[in-house]
């Protein structure tokens, strides 16, 4: 016969762990961990109260230790909405804790009846679990790792059933005198099953968590942090897996390379901050005209590249005239006052074969035209026009190919 207040204290103590590491994930600031946090914290104050069961009143040991875990519950779940961006609904959510607490006291203080408060306890909890994994599988962010929330899902799903069949079991017990037979082996091992909720599914919602931490760490490394556009790192990377596809398809793809004109004196007359704002200003207009397939960088400084799939030269002179125009038309509020500010940019339309590192060049030359011929215009490299490895117009500069 196997002791049930083994299972308890196990599960206590694997709440404990969970209190501990959630504790270490409080200061990431991350929206959910307080409530998970909060949750596991329920569960430790709880089980102690229903091992202490013949020690203290009852009240404390049945009717407060089974709220305190459905209010447990309820915190996880209102810890995965926060996470997802959703509302916790907490008026929801601590209305439904009085039909429980209603029950519990019916059923211990005018009929005492175990397995009908073990009913409703288990059917509260399956309730919060299926709800959990709806919640997660709805909600899941798009375009990233989805495991950790299916395995959230799953996780809930199981114990949902876990908790539907131990409320059911009970029912089966419901006149049984003996209270060895709520002792017995099936009804442990559902009991085992019940008091692993928490520490599982929290550390699941820590996997959700290192999986928001590792995809911010990712994008972090590939995103300039001034503008928000991809970084050099991030935008050639992109650039050569899209040029490997344009290759496999027969596809044209073009680069174009802007550098924001005069942008020193911009610095000087509208101080550095005020240039700030004028490079964060530009990315925002340009990434209006951009298409989803389309990629955008910071090269370095004031100059950008964007790489334009399945685009031949003339739709990508198009887009790059429109961009701009956009420029043009639209003075920057700086914290000095209004700053007008123009563009020039270099055109390439990519060859079968080539490098990134080749268009790239290309596009610089064409965007050496541009500043030659005066500024605020778009230039377009037409093979053959330029000697190859000609310098560009300043080898201080970032292009892609130096
Ligand atoms: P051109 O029209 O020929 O491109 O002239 P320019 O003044 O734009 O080019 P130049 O290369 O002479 O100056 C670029 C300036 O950009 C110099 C540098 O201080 C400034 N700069 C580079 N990075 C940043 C940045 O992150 N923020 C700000 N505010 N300025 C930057
Ligand atoms: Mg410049
Ligand atoms: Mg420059």
């Amino acid at each position: 016969m196997l002791d049930p207040a083994v299972a308890v204290a196990t599960a206590a103590l694997m709440s404990l762990v969970l209190l501990v590491l959630l504790g270490s994930l409080l200061r990431s600031g991350m929206p959910g961990v307080r409530e998970w946090f909060a949750a596991n914290l329920g569960i430790v104050v709880a089980l102690p109260l229903i091992l202490m069961r013949g020690s203290i009143p009852e009240f404390l040991s049945v009717v407060i230790a089974n709220l305190v875990m459905a209010l447990s519950a309820v915190t996880y779940y209102a810890g995965c909405a926060q996470f997802l961006g959703r509302p916790a609904r907490w008026p929801l959510l601590s209305a439904s804790l009085a039909p429980l607490g209603i029950a519990l006291i019916y059923w211990r203080y005018v009929v005492d009846s175990i397995p009908v408060r073990v009913l409703a306890t288990t059917l509260f909890t399956a309730a919060v679990c299926l709800a959990t994994a709806y919640l997660v599988v709805r909600y899941r962010p798009r375009g990233r790792s989805a495991y950790p929330y299916w395995v959230t899902a799953a996780m809930a799903l199981l114990f949902a059933l876990c908790q539907l069949a131990r409320g059911v079991y009970f029912m089966t017990l419901n006149g049984v005198s003996n209270p060895v037979m709520f002792a017995s082996t099936g009804s442990v091992i559902l009991l085992v099953a019940a008091t692993a909720i928490m520490p599982t599914l929290s550390m699941s919602a820590m996997m959700m968590v290192h999986n928001v931490l590792l995809a911010d760490a990712r994008d972090a490394a590939n995103r300039d942090f001034l503008t928000g556009a991809l970084s050099r790192k991030g935008f050639e990377a992109i650039a050569r897996t899209r040029l490997e596809e344009a290759d496999r398809h027969g596809l044209p793809v073009s680069l174009l390379i802007v550098d924001l004109d005069h942008f020193k004196s911009i610095n000087d007359t509208f101080g550095h901050a005020g240039g700030d704002t004028v490079l964060r200003e530009f990315v925002r207009v340009a990434h209006l005209q951009l298409r989803r397939s389309d990629a955008l960088g910071r090269l370095g400084g004031e100059e950008f590249a964007v790489l334009l799939p399945a685009t031949q030269p003339d739709d990508a002179l198009r887009f790059a005239e429109r961009l701009r125009q956009a420029v043009a038309a639209q003075p920057v509020t700086t914290v000095g006052g209004p700053c007008a500010y123009s563009i020039s940019g270099g055109l390439a339309g990519w060859m079968p074969g080539e490098t990134l590192d080749r268009l790239s060049a290309r596009s610089d030359l064409a965007l050496y035209d541009a500043k030659r011929a005066g500024r605020d215009r778009i230039c377009v490299h037409q093979p053959g026009t330029h000697a190859a490895g000609k310098p560009s117009r300043d080898s201080a500069e970032p292009a892609l190919a130096r």
